[in-house]
């Protein structure tokens, strides 16, 4: 089963957006599998980030990143990169279609509220850094009959 990483960002934590976000999660019928809260060292941040070290941008990312909690998570499913994504709507909250979490919530592309990977490889990528093995759960949703045919 796919696994993603999504991140909610400082601004989406400091809105109180974290039941909103991770109830759209769970409503979709993905599974939580790992979630902690966390404060973000500057070298975390910028291993993150690391494929947007030369954009203008990159250095008030980081700063942003690192300014107050964040809470990073895992979610289990069938198609979860993808459908995260979608989920989540475009980088900038203007693009973002409505129904989207930065759709919904965000008005500006520098305070869009949520991470979420871009692809499969990238989503094994950022779980391994985030996460530590034993951190991710393994766990039987007894649900599964009811979401997959
Ligand atoms: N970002 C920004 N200014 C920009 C473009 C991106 O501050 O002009 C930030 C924004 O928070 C975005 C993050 O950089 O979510 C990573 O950019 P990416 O293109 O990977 O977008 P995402 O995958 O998050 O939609």
């Amino acid at each position: 089963m796919e696994r993603t990483f999504i991140m909610i960002k400082p601004d989406g934590v400091q809105r109180q957006l974290i039941g909103e976000i991770v109830g759209r999660f769970e409503k979709k019928g993905f599974k939580l599998v790992a979630m902690k809260v966390m404060t973000v060292s500057q070298e975390l941040a910028e291993k993150h980030y690391e494929a947007l070290n030369d954009k203008p941008f990159f250095s008030g990312l980081v700063k942003f990143i690192c300014s107050s909690p964040v809470v990073a998570m895992v979610w289990e499913g069938d198609s979860v990169v993808s459908t995260s994504r979608q989920m989540i709507g475009a980088t900038d909250p203007h693009a973002a279609a409505p129904g989207t979490i930065r759709g919904d919530y965000g008005v500006s592309v520098g305070r869009n509220i949520i991470h979420g990977s871009d692809a499969i490889e990238t989503a094994k990528r950022e779980i391994a850094l985030w996460f530590k093995e034993e951190e991710v759960n393994e766990w039987h949703a007894t649900l599964n009959p009811w979401l997959y045919e």
